[in-house]
């Protein structure tokens, strides 16, 4: 403690740490990380590169007539965000409603990622979305991807929507028509299906991302995807047994939250895998358990919204009773959000340095565990060494995995570390070039991650063309514009669900199913006021703008300026360009949907115009 500033030392004279240098380390780490080409580093999945996304390993192309309707509602997107927008709608008796998915099923990103281990890091009944509407009962706390996957076909099923969809079908473009007051949706099928209500639902994750690693079309072995994983090839299937790999030399590029959960199966079956590292993940226990049916059937109604709401205030700092979630994403957010608690509870007493430092060394509490538990798992000194995470707890989603660390102990698993050169150095046609060495193999999987944070219209195949022609993605030119992220001005009877301007969680699955609610509501008061459209002002969208850059411009960016860089931190160019416009709302979900319950209560659609059209 002798080298720790007076600063720390007053407040903390037990600490066995010594925060400055662990600061000091983390800066280091984050510098031999940043990238003057940011986000610009990633390569699209397009053009040359398209297979690595758009194909689709798990259905084969049924071919159809194209067809031509007008329907009341159409949703693009069958992953949850859509299903749940169908699906409110459905329930508040909004009928004709149509969704068109690229896939070959309902699932979005539950469809797409099928790779070993593949399993959701939120529990799982606050995870799935309808548990009390559709009776289901969870295997497991932590659901596998074939059980998500069962339950998006089962909302499906249940509400309907199989009669109302249009799968293997990709929207190719969407323009207002301001005659007749319809959308016109035009697709790869040769469709055209004019709507009154246009809901864009095309999910956060649905872009599988590369890097633009020098060669990386050079490579003559086989290749692909996490998203699109070629079972064909490795043999096996979500539960492991690749046997296939049995004599290959398989290369996996990422270390991120997918490549956490397929890395001990490659482990098991490959002949030999290199793992290239660039940054560590922070893994912490799994601890997986069955439900207890009896537990189960003790629920009162209405539990499942309870429980996601309390989850989601134990994560924000919020004040609660009892967490009823108690796990490892709570045990992170009470320890470290531990002081905005004392804020509240203790106004006054804590001045704002104190609250954010008691903040920090909780966390460095918590990554020196998660550090510790590196060293007690993994045997091999260089490996424990490289797979230490020097960062702070929510610089990069936390992962939760009890088989990964262990995997480094096999003899035939190499961990390459390629923090020093910022990343792979290149690709040949025979395997990776790392630390000045060429690694020969038979396959190369990417385990990159998805276009999250990159420019909006790349992540969505189509443009969408609202009033006068105008791109939404040129409206949309200097940073997202809507109210409460879900609708946007000069775009009327058009919403959609996602990630921006609106309150986040990682509980993705609630947060999309709060937006689905409050769009049904809207799309049915239109409906009941016998209007034929409703748009966002120009001063209700400016207003929220404001709010959400101002609300963002607190302690938060300069906690993501620090990170080592990753998508939270748009690869370190946070507080540059648009981020602090893109951001979501800063007081969090619980709050967020507050303020839209407060909003429909007013029942002045305020921020809002109707318009009526007799013959429209
Ligand atoms: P990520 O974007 O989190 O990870 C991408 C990985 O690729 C990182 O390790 C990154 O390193 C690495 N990488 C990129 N470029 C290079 C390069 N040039 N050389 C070496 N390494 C490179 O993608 P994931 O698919 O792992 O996860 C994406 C998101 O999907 C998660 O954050 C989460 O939201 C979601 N997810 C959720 C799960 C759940 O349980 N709910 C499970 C899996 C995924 P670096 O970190 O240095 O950039």
């Amino acid at each position: 403690m002798s080298n720790a500033s007076p600063r720390w030392h007053n407040l903390f004279p037990d600490l066995d740490f010594d925060p400055d240098a662990l600061r000091e380390r983390y800066r280091q780490e984050r510098d031999k990380r940043l990238r003057d080409d940011g986000e610009n580093q990633y390569l699209e999945a397009a053009e040359n590169f398209a297979h690595y996304a758009d194909e689709d390993p798990y259905t084969a192309q049924t071919p159809r007539e194209a067809i031509k309707r007008d329907v009341n509602v159409v949703v693009v997107g069958g992953g949850f965000s859509g299903l749940m927008a169908a699906a409110r709608l459905k329930e508040r008796g909004v009928e004709d409603v149509l969704l068109i998915e690229a896939g070959g099923d309902f699932g979005g990103t539950w469809y797409w990622n099928r790779y070993p281990g593949a399993q959701c890091d939120i529990e799982s009944y606050c995870y799935l979305p309808l548990l009390e509407e559709t009776g289901y009962m969870p295997k497991e706390k932590y659901s596998f991807a074939p059980e998500i996957f069962e339950h998006t076909r089962r909302v499906g099923e249940y509400f309907g929507l199989y009669e109302l969809a249009l799968f293997q079908t990709r929207v190719k473009d969407a323009a207002w028509q301001e005659d007749r007051k319809r959308w016109r949706l035009t697709t790869d099928r040769g469709d055209v299906l004019d709507a009154r209500f246009l809901i864009q639902a095309t999910g956060p994750a649905n872009r599988p991302k590369l890097p633009q690693i020098p060669g990386i079309d050079r490579f003559k072995g086989h290749s692909f995807h996490t998203a699109r994983w070629d079972y064909e090839y490795t043999g096996g299937d979500h539960q492991g047994n690749l046997h296939k790999l049995a004599d290959k030399r398989v290369g996996i590029i990422g270390t991120g939250a997918t490549a956490i959960q397929c890395i001990p199966f490659l482990g098991r079956h490959a002949k030999d895998l290199y793992v290239f590292q660039r940054t560590p993940s922070s893994v912490d226990l799994r601890g997986n358990s069955q439900t207890d049916p009896e537990w189960y059937a003790g629920l009162k109604p209405g539990w499942q919204r309870d429980r996601r709401e309390n989850f989601a205030a134990v994560l924000a700092g919020q004040n609660f009773t009892v967490d009823l979630v108690a796990d490892g994403w709570t045990d992170i957010a009470r320890r470290i959000g531990l002081s905005l608690m004392n804020r509240r509870s203790d106004a006054g007493n804590l001045d704002m340095e104190e609250i954010s430092l008691r903040s920090e060394v909780a966390d460095f509490q918590k990554m020196n565990e998660i550090r510790a538990r590196v060293d007690a798992e993994v045997s091999k000194a260089e490996a424990a060494e490289a797979l230490k995470p020097w960062y702070r707890q929510f610089c990069k989603r936390p992962t939760f995995n009890d088989d990964f660390l262990a995997t480094f102990n096999r003899d035939n698993v190499h961990l390459i570390d390629v923090s020093a050169s910022k990343g792979v150095d290149g690709i040949t046609e025979k395997g990776v070039l790392a630390n000045g060495e060429e690694i020969e193999l038979d396959c190369l999987i990417f385990a990159t991650g998805f276009e999250i944070t990159t420019s909006a219209h790349r992540r969505v195949d189509f443009d969408t063309r609202g009033r006068n022609g105008q791109s939404l993605y040129d409206h949309w030119g200097e940073g997202f514009r809507t109210l409460h992220g879900l609708s946007s001005h000069g775009f009327p009877n058009w919403f959609t669900i996602g990630i921006n301007q609106n309150g986040l969680s990682p509980n993705m699955t609630a947060m999309f199913d709060d937006q689905a609610v409050h769009v049904s509501y809207i799309i049915d008061e239109v409906q009941r006021r016998g209007a034929t459209t409703i748009e966002v002002d120009a001063e209700a969208e400016k207003a929220w703008v404001e709010e959400i850059v101002r609300l963002a411009g607190g302690g938060n960016a300069e906690f993501l300026e620090a990170c080592t860089p990753g998508y939270y931190n748009r690869e370190g160019q946070v507080g540059k360009g648009v981020s602090m416009q893109n951001s979501p709302y800063a007081p969090g979900i619980n709050a967020f949907n507050e303020l839209l319950a407060r909003w429909r209560e007013a029942g002045t659609l305020e921020g809002m115009t109707l318009a009526t059209e007799p013959n429209a």
